[in-house]
């Protein structure tokens, strides 16, 4: 998908939008929110106090298996991230009249004290998928929301971060599942056309790194016997699924591509696939941004079974 130089989302929007893959309610929605995402990012490259991470401590979390960001050292601005949530709620409201009675005790909650924006971006952050069930019968929002709403509360900053040190990273000492920027899953796949090595898209900072090539992007899962895949009859696309965790990520197999000359761009390669999510969750299987609890542990660098 091509980018447009005066106004790329709004660009990629409508190109998606004349494809007619999904409802133009949900885009609208979705457009609004990335426009939201840009201009807070845009705030942060002007002024937030960047992280200054060394090229050295860059190498060490690298080869011991830590991911660069965390909850201790992420540099939130508490102005910027209160001034996001209350736009998020405005935007998750108009497009969802349904939400209106979450989103008052989302915004009631808040003033209360008993939501703080850098909290719920420190928990999800941390993985911890109990601390949201706990706050969603608190306050009485669903728990998918809160989620929701928080992960669009991290994404600029992540995304900011990820900008500045994902290209500093040797992927080759980093086996994980998860991002070496933030820690978090990957959402979309890719399969490159040359070498067949895969690509995972980090969910939340939009990073990239290699992982495996035969094994669940989740729960790591290499049996050969619980893996299976699910191909597109025509186009680049296919899933791949897990039946020990029940996940399924989507894979773009450049291969199987006409034209890969043009810049892919997680997000927008997401929402144009939506049909094969809708396939997936029909066969029983889901997407989640928590680790399933058999995820197996972290691998250490030195496995020899990397991009197999
Ligand atoms: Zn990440
Ligand atoms: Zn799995």
């Amino acid at each position: 998908m091509k980018m447009a130089n005066n106004d790329p989302a709004t660009f990629l929007f409508n190109a998606l939008k004349a494809k007619k893959l999904i409802s133009s309610d949900r885009l609208d929605f979705f457009r609004d929110i990335v426009l939201l995402q840009h201009r807070i990012k845009k705030k942060l490259h002007k002024a937030h106090p960047p992280l200054n991470l060394s090229d050295e401590f860059i190498s060490k979390h690298i080869r011991k298996g830590c991911p660069l960001i965390s909850g201790n050292n992420l540099p939130l601005d508490e102005r910027i991230l209160d001034e996001l949530l209350q736009d998020l709620l405005t935007i998750v409201q108009q497009h969802d009249s349904s939400t209106g009675e979450e989103i008052a005790n989302i915004g009631f909650a808040h003033r209360n004290g008993d939501i703080n924006p850098a909290v719920l971006v420190g928990r999800l952050l941390a993985q911890d998928s109990r601390y949201f069930k706990f706050l969603s019968k608190a306050i009485g929002v669903r728990w998918d929301l809160l989620v929701y709403m928080s992960l669009s509360l991290a994404k600029p900053f992540l995304e900011h971060l990820s900008s500045l040190f994902n290209d500093k990273i040797d992927d080759s000492f980093w086996l994980k599942n998860s991002c070496p920027v933030c820690g978090s899953l990957a959402h979309i796949a890719r399969l490159d056309k040359e070498d067949g090595k895969r690509l995972l898209y980090c969910q939340l900072c939009s990073g990239k790194w290699h992982f495996a090539r035969i094994k669940c992007a989740f729960c790591c899962n290499a049996d050969a016997k619980n893996l299976k895949i699910m191909e597109e009859t025509e186009g680049p696309y296919r899933v791949d699924l897990c039946d020990q965790c029940g996940r399924y990520i989507k894979t773009f197999v450049e291969r199987k591509a006409i034209d890969v000359s043009e810049e892919f761009i997680p997000l927008m390669e997401d929402l144009a696939t939506t049909y094969l999510d809708i396939l997936a969750e029909q066969e029983g299987y889901e997407r989640s941004f928590f680790s399933p609890p058999e995820a197996e542990p972290c691998q250490v660098p030195g496995d020899s079974e990397f991009f197999h």
